[in-house]
């Protein structure tokens, strides 16, 4: 269930009019951190992911990526062993979680990051269903900048994808805000493709429902439709 490489360096197997290649780093980035991405299963089967466009950028061993829902001991002996290793953090935001660029300047590396990849309910659930995420120090990005992704609609205009918070978090712990462009270049490059051959700019729906745009019917059901008057709002949910 680990896969390392998903295209053979340094091919991204893509038409050639939309060729991610020559945006990836010509060598693999060094870094001394390693990310452990968890990724829901229905994350693998989308059709814009951005997992891969990580690993690209990185070496075999400083990224690895685990599909699933559940992860015990039994079954994943070398991610409990991570878990519990007092170098490694969690990036999941809540009110118990240190701020990523603080606790860099004090934290031992090098360092592993556990990052879930899905969406905000599908992380959720991965985090708190699975008693071996709440072993490492959890931690969240205290950053304002909007994601990039713009092909996929996210809740807020803050969500950030798997890779944005990846290369904001290897940036922080490795000192190097070079590492954050690179990583992001591949997504820039295929979210300026996707809006060249039509794709719409999915603004979140926040941004839909304060500018009028939201054109789907409102939710009946009561929590849904409270949790978009939050959005809208602005309020933090
Ligand atoms: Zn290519």
């Amino acid at each position: 269930l680990i896969a390392n490489v998903f295209f053979p360096f340094p091919s991204c197997s893509r038409p050639q009019k939309v060729c991610l290649c020559p945006f990836f780093p010509v060598h693999p980035l060094k870094v001394s951190t390693c990310l452990y991405i968890i990724q829901h299963p229905a994350e693998e089967s989308r059709v814009l992911r951005t997992v891969p466009l990580l690993a690209a950028c990185l070496p075999g061993d400083k990224c690895k990526v685990l599909i699933g829902r559940r992860f015990g001991e039994d079954r994943y002996p070398e991610l409990a062993a991570v878990c519990r290793n007092s170098s490694t953090l969690i990036l999941y935001p809540g009110a118990e979680a240190a701020n990523l660029e603080e606790l860099a300047l004090i934290f031992p590396s090098p360092s592993t990051i556990i990052i879930i990849d899905g969406t905000w309910s599908q992380a959720k659930d991965i985090f708190y269903k699975n008693s071996l995420f709440r072993l490492p120090k959890q931690v969240q990005l205290k950053t304002s900048i909007s994601s990039q992704y713009v092909i996929r609609t996210q809740p807020t205009n803050t969500c950030l994808s798997t890779l944005e918070c990846a290369a904001i978090a290897l940036a922080i712990m490795e000192k190097n805000d070079g590492i954050q462009e690179t990583i992001l270049r591949p997504l820039q490059a295929l979210c300026s493709f996707q809006l060249q051959h039509g794709a719409q700019i999915h603004h979140s729906k926040e941004h839909l429902l304060k500018n009028g745009l939201y054109d789907k019917p409102m939710p009946k059901n009561k929590r849904k439709l409270r949790r978009m008057e939050l959005l809208v709002n602005n309020v933090k949910i």
